[in-house]
């Protein structure tokens, strides 16, 4: 049987509940899931026989506080294939980063634009916001200069 994250850290700080399986995350070195230290992630005590985890905050205010919530490896897929794609919108300037983010809050029916992280969602939000950029990246539905004013101003 493997040895579980919780075994091999002793698991001293206690995070939020794996959405799998309820028990509290615990912050761990990133090593345990790669191999090599990427710096700290909050993981389910259960690792690897319940395959979920996230990153953390490496700064700032919320230092250390998980990044979203923790995503078994379907999920994780799922976020990054929506980030890559929402990336490129921004990263190719068809809008600036903030308009982007701003676009996606929109798009995505989010109020708060902290809880618009792509590490914060589910399966089904994933999958629309992927096929938002894509017909976005597509068409240009939405063209550059929408947003040239701040439409929270
Ligand atoms: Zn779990």
């Amino acid at each position: 049987m493997n040895r579980t994250a919780f075994e091999m850290t002793g698991g001293l700080k206690t995070g939020p509940p794996c959405p799998y399986c309820g028990e509290s995350a615990i912050l761990v070195d990133s090593s345990i899931v790669y191999g090599q230290s990427y710096g700290l992630i909050w993981i389910c005590p259960s690792y690897p026989d319940c395959d979920a985890y996230v990153g953390v905050h490496k700064s700032g205010e919320y230092m250390n506080y998980p990044l979203g919530s923790l995503a078994d490896k379907e999920l994780r897929e799922l976020r990054k294939k929506a980030h890559s794609v929402f990336d490129t919108i921004w990263k190719t300037s068809r809008l600036e980063r903030g308009q982007a983010y701003r676009w996606m809050q929109e798009i995505m029916k989010i109020d708060h634009v902290l809880d618009c992280h792509i590490a914060e969602m589910n399966p089904k939000q994933c999958q629309e916001l992927y096929e938002h950029c894509v017909n976005y990246l597509q068409t240009k539905e939405v063209t550059r200069g929408r947003y040239d004013k701040d439409p929270f101003e």
